[in-house]
């Protein structure tokens, strides 16, 4: 699938650098045009030079996001029903959500924060630095996650200040942080950045990604690099209808995760942002799909299937139920679908 396509600018940034490259049909522009006014584009050399229709369809822009449906929101995980200041949300007591930038390297045509990615990039000095004292003063937050926008998208420089500041507050055993650069842009996982990433506390790297397609040579070596130094990594993904929704996509992803030292963490439901019903499918696709993923691969690369709640009530395991009450006790599927009896002792 990965033929080579001639070399793109560093980032094609509007509906006019997709058109001049080809990525985007002139005969739709008007649509496209509409398309742009409200949702931003982007994407990097790297993607766009892989020739797959399971990565392009995250990343052009397509009329169908014109189609906005009642039951979706502006802010579909409720991130600003629990933000103590801006840019954080604390919506469990052990750990909170720090927007480091609302800047990505990429803009995913099915993000659940496509509303507030791309405006005014890095946060602040101010409101970081007041995230910063909630965090200093708040003993409970154990873990801090880094997120956006994308994180990586910050220099190294500016990613070490923030590590430097978060290595003083004792109470914070954790720093994760939320990416697609390693995949999208992995020339940004360079000396620098890996130095960065090396701080107090313990650091985990959150990629995510959605089809192996996206694991281009340079992204498996940035992902190898982070893994060189010892830095451990869980992947998220979200469940795409046309791009990842059957079981042998999401095997053929995982078990290149593994293989390249990154733990399946997530498979999140596609949540309920604005413009991208085309992308999402039914609880129950996506319980099939788990149930069979359960079957037929390592139980190391089946991720947990979860559904934020909309409205800001957090995510939930929403996985296929092995387990039910019967009358003689417990009813157990197993991974064939064959049922058994099993009774807690008296
Ligand atoms: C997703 C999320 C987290 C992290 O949840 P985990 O289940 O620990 O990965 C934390 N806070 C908020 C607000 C979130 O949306
Ligand atoms: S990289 Fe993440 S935050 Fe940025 S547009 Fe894609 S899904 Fe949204």
């Amino acid at each position: 699938m990965n033929s080579p396509k001639p070399p793109f600018p560093a980032s094609l940034n509007s509906l006019d650098d997709l058109i001049a490259a080809g990525l985007a049909p002139a005969d739709q522009a008007q649509d496209l045009a509409q398309v742009a006014e409200r949702f931003r584009i982007r994407i990097t050399s790297e993607m766009a030079g892989v020739a797959s229709a399971a990565v392009a369809a995250q990343f052009l822009p397509d009329a169908q996001e014109l189609n906005i449906r009642p039951e979706e929101m502006a802010d579909p995980i409720g991130d600003t029903a629990h933000s103590p200041t801006y840019g954080l949300t604390h919506r469990y007591p052990d750990r909170v959500i720090l927007a480091a930038t609302h800047a990505c390297e990429v803009y995913c045509r099915f993000c659940f924060r496509r509303e507030v990615v791309g405006a005014n990039a890095a946060l602040p000095a101010d409101d970081m630095s007041a995230a910063l004292d909630y965090i200093a003063a708040t003993p409970a937050i154990w873990e801090v996650i880094l997120t956006g926008g994308d994180p990586m998208s910050l220099s190294p420089r500016r990613i070490e200040s923030i590590m430097a500041r978060l290595s003083d507050i004792p109470h914070v055993q954790i720093v994760r942080l939320h990416t697609r650069v390693p995949v999208v842009a992995p020339q940004r996982i360079d000396a620098a950045m890996i130095a960065a990433l090396r701080a107090r506390p313990t650091v985990y790297v959150g990629v995510h990604t959605n089809h192996a397609d996206e694991l281009t040579p340079a992204a498996r070596a940035a992902l190898r690099r982070i893994a060189d130094a010892g830095i451990p990594m869980v992947s998220q993904t979200v469940l795409l209808r046309g791009v990842n929704d059957n079981a042998a996509t999401l095997e053929t992803l995982f078990r290149a995760l593994l293989t390249l030292r990154v733990q399946p963490y997530y498979l999140h439901h596609c949540d309920l942002a604005q413009g991208t019903s085309h992308f999402r499918t039914t609880i129950a696709a996506g319980q099939a799909i788990m149930a069979q993923l359960r079957g037929r691969m390592s139980g190391m690369g089946v991720p947990t299937y979860v559904l934020d709640i909309p409205g800001g009530f957090g995510k939930v395991p929403i996985g296929p139920d092995y387990l039910q009450q019967g009358a003689a006790g417990y009813v157990v599927t197993d991974w064939q679908g064959n049922q058994h009896i099993y009774r807690d002792p008296e």
